[in-house]
């Protein structure tokens, strides 16, 4: 009686990933939606120990709570700039798994050829994801070198594995040739592949990798879900692979390239030299920030990366409750890739209360620039840099917010460190533009003071 009971289940888990999904796409609904595709996660899990023909119980549950342990510690302790590696690494183990489930699925003799096809092709994406996303996260967590690694004859070398990598999947579908000796340079050949891949993208380009990696998993998943027959295994697969897709292809848009030219192009490699750039960087102190917002009519609140490291979110909710008691309306631009991960700046302006109806999407906000008084860049660079607008800049056709079309802009920022991309500003040497020097949250806090003694 009992063991009947897994289809059910899985397909109420499937019903729950896709609430949890769904309610993910609205910051307000974001957090209950993790909670249901995490229950739905939990009872997938839990109702598997009934699935016909399981065994070592023990040493799964073992590894459950190894792994959900180390899961739990690590995701308490990360810090909200870290998230995107955590992602990576956490989403690379769900490569390996994909992997490893479809290796013991092709070492069965009595695999029929379409579920080894099945199993191969899954195992190929699972090892190329788990490879790729261990260098996404080496990268990002500045343990290697976040530049692109390129070297001459690069691509050649990467297509040669690739094809090697695939000659032996096709050999692994037929054993009676080579046996089972065909497996081990097969993973060895495809988890080269994910690091060589990965090798010439650089780190401002690894969330949009990272997110792709995602995909791939989910796909692995699905294809391991054919192979065993398990269709939770097939739905949740396809789902992941669906909503990384999506979002990859979001994300490279927001950035105007193509997937193509972030995996390919080896974007950041190349210092860019910027002519052109007139002017000279103006200082501001905190008390004549203070005084230009406090007899602003407007202002504009356009965060980016630097608000995220300075962790100055609650400062800046306190500046905007001080501003608008004095009657000044505050909004947010909010760019689509401003930070390192999509809604990023919406996590952090939640976390500290700001309302939803403050944010602003850069196609919403870009009009109301030239009829502001004062914009405040708190740790934004890229994202507002004029030289998007410029053909042959590398950062050519990014859509970014038109700060700099405002009365008066101040950057906070804490010298001169320059955007992911690399790329020099020319915002900060406009006429219009002051700059606020230091740690974004010891900043805002000053202003504070200052508007308080207005
Ligand atoms: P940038 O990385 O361009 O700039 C960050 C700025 O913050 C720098 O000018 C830095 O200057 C400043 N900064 C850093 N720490 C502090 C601090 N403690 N206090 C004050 N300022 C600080 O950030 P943006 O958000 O403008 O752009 C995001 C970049 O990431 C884009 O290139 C985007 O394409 C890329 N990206 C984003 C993705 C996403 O999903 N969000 C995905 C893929 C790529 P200084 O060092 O002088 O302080």
């Amino acid at each position: 009686m009992l063991p009947d009971l897994y289809d059910p289940v899985y397909i109420i888990t499937i019903l729950f990933f896709i609430v949890g999904l769904h309610r993910m796409s609205h910051p307000k609904t974001a957090r209950s939606g993790i909670v249901w595709a995490g229950g739905a996660m939990a009872l997938a899990v839990v109702v598997t120990f009934l699935y016909p023909g399981m065994h070592n119980l023990i040493l799964i549950i073992v590894g459950i709570v190894i792994g959900g342990s180390i899961g739990w510690i690590a995701a308490k302790r990360v810090a909200m700039t870290d998230m995107p590696q955590m992602v990576a690494i956490y989403n690379g183990m769900g490569g390996g798994a994909a992997g490893a489930i479809a290796a013991v699925e092709l070492l069965k003799s009595t695999a029929v050829l379409s579920s080894s096809a099945l199993a191969v092709t899954g195992a190929a994406i699972g090892s190329v994801s788990i490879a790729g996303s261990v260098i996404a996260f080496l990268k990002l967590q500045g343990w290697m070198r976040q530049k692109p690694i390129t070297y001459p004859g690069q691509q050649v070398v990467n297509i040669v594995v690739l094809l090697a990598a695939i000659a032996f999947g096709v050999l692994i579908l037929f054993p009676h040739v080579l046996g089972f000796s065909t497996l081990l340079p097969f993973f060895v050949l495809a988890v080269g592949y994910g690091i060589l891949m990965t090798l010439p993208i650089g780190g401002a380009d690894m969330p949009v990798v990272i997110s792709l990696y995602n995909a791939l998993t989910g796909i692995a998943v699905a294809m391991d879900g054919f192979a065993l027959e398990n269709f939770a295994m097939v739905v949740a697969g396809t789902l992941v692979g669906a909503a990384g897709s999506l979002l990859t292809l979001l994300m490279a848009r927001a950035m105007n390239r193509s997937i193509g030219n972030v995996l390919f192009s080896a974007f950041g490699a190349k210092e860019e030299v910027t002519t052109g750039i007139t002017g000279t960087m103006k200082p501001i102190q905190p008390q004549d920030a203070a005084v230009l917002l406090a007899y602003a009519n407007s202002v504009i609140i356009a965060p980016g990366y630097g608000m995220a490291v300075a962790q100055a979110q609650q400062k800046v909710k306190e500046l905007t409750d001080l501003l608008e008691s004095k009657g000044i309306p505050v909004k947010f631009a909010i760019h689509p890739v401003a930070g390192r991960m999509p809604g990023h700046m919406n996590v952090l302006l939640a976390e500290a209360g700001v309302p939803y109806d403050r944010l602003f999407d850069r196609d919403e906000i870009n009009a109301d620039f030239p009829n502001t008084d004062v914009v405040l860049v708190i740790g934004a660079n890229d994202v507002v840099n004029p030289a998007a607008r410029r053909a042959g800049s590398a950062l050519a056709g990014m859509p970014i917010l038109d700060v700099d079309k405002a009365k008066n802009v101040i950057v906070l920022k804490r010298g001169q460190g320059k955007g992911f991309s690399g790329i020099e500003n020319e915002l900060f040497y406009a006429d219009n533009t002051k700059l606020l020097y230091g740690d974004a949250q010891e900043s805002v806090g000053k202003v504070i003071q200052e508007l308080k003694k207005l």
